[in-house]
């Protein structure tokens, strides 16, 4: 049998990784053995998820800045990660953002940058570390979807259409690189206590209090309970897992 959980020998990338629900994920796969590269804008904040990673958990990381809407950055990083590491085998497409506006509100740079920030960058990022997962012989790629890929409302026109397509995105990489052993799936979490949520919470009144209503489990999810299903579909454990959609969020999507 071998190490179910273990993800010792294995190199991870995190995009988004310095904050949040990024660097939940970045931890736990070091609390099992993982090798990190941490890629993001902000340096300060990148060094300083670094910096944490390595002393609590004695694995390595690497910080690289990186715009995952440029693909030449994203091209820069991965060649950076594999002259530190050797290989790659497994990539979390987390990067995200949110401008919240009525369809009829937004301007076309203003969609642009939702869609380019939390859909194109995970075909951009799929698609530069593929050769790389490929030559591994085993790899995974994770991507952070959302409630509102099964739900939206009238201000996530942008939002919703990127996180619903992530699903789909998912599915024709999962059937595209299952010979590969490159296994594809999607987390879909539910409301998490991050800085986007925190901002959220000052511009929707009473959001606080409603999501802890609308949410079986009575209260908000934390970065780290996100992880927990991303060791698991990067895992061994995950082996014949593929395509799926897994919800991370106390029961939210299965309450009318
Ligand atoms: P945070 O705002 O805390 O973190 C977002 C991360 O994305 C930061 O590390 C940021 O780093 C990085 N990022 C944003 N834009 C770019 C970019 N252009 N290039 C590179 N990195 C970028 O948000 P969360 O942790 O809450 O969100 C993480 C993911 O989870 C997102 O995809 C979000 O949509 C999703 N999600 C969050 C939920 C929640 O309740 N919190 C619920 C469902 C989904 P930097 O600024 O340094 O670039």
């Amino acid at each position: 049998m071998p190490d179910l959980f273990s993800l010792k020998g294995k190199v991870a990338i995190i995009t988004g990784g310095n904050g949040g629900i990024g660097k939940g994920i970045a931890r736990g796969f070091a609390s099992v053995g993982a090798s990190i590269v941490i890629a993001a804008r902000n340096e300060a904040k990148t060094a300083e998820a670094v910096k944490e990673i390595e002393e609590d958990f004695g694995v390595r990381a690497l910080g690289v800045k990186v715009d995952v809407r440029d693909e030449a950055q994203v091209q820069a990083m991965v060649k950076k990660a594999l002259d530190t590491f050797g290989k790659i085998h497994i990539l979390v497409n987390n990067a995200g953002m949110n401008i919240r506006r009525r369809p009829e509100d937004y301007t076309v740079a203003e969609w642009d940058e939702v869609v380019n920030t939390d859909l194109r960058s995970a075909f951009i990022c799929s698609k530069a570390v593929y050769p790389a997962l490929k030559a591994a012989g085993y790899g995974r790629i994770i991507n952070i979807g959302s409630m509102t890929s099964i739900f939206s409302g009238e201000k996530l026109a942008a939002y919703s259409a990127s996180k619903g397509g992530i699903v789909q995105l998912s599915r024709s990489c999962a059937i595209a690189w299952a010979k590969d052993n490159i296994n594809v799936n999607t987390i879909l979490p539910g409301w998490i206590d991050t800085e986007l949520t925190r901002q959220a919470r000052k511009e929707i009144p009473g959001l606080e209090e409603r999501v802890i209503a609308r949410t079986p489990k009575g209260r908000w999810g934390v970065p780290e309970e996100v992880a927990g299903a991303a060791i698991f579909l990067a895992s061994p454990a995950a082996d014949f897992i593929t395509g799926v959609a897994l919800p991370v969020d106390g029961g939210f999507s299965v309450m009318i």
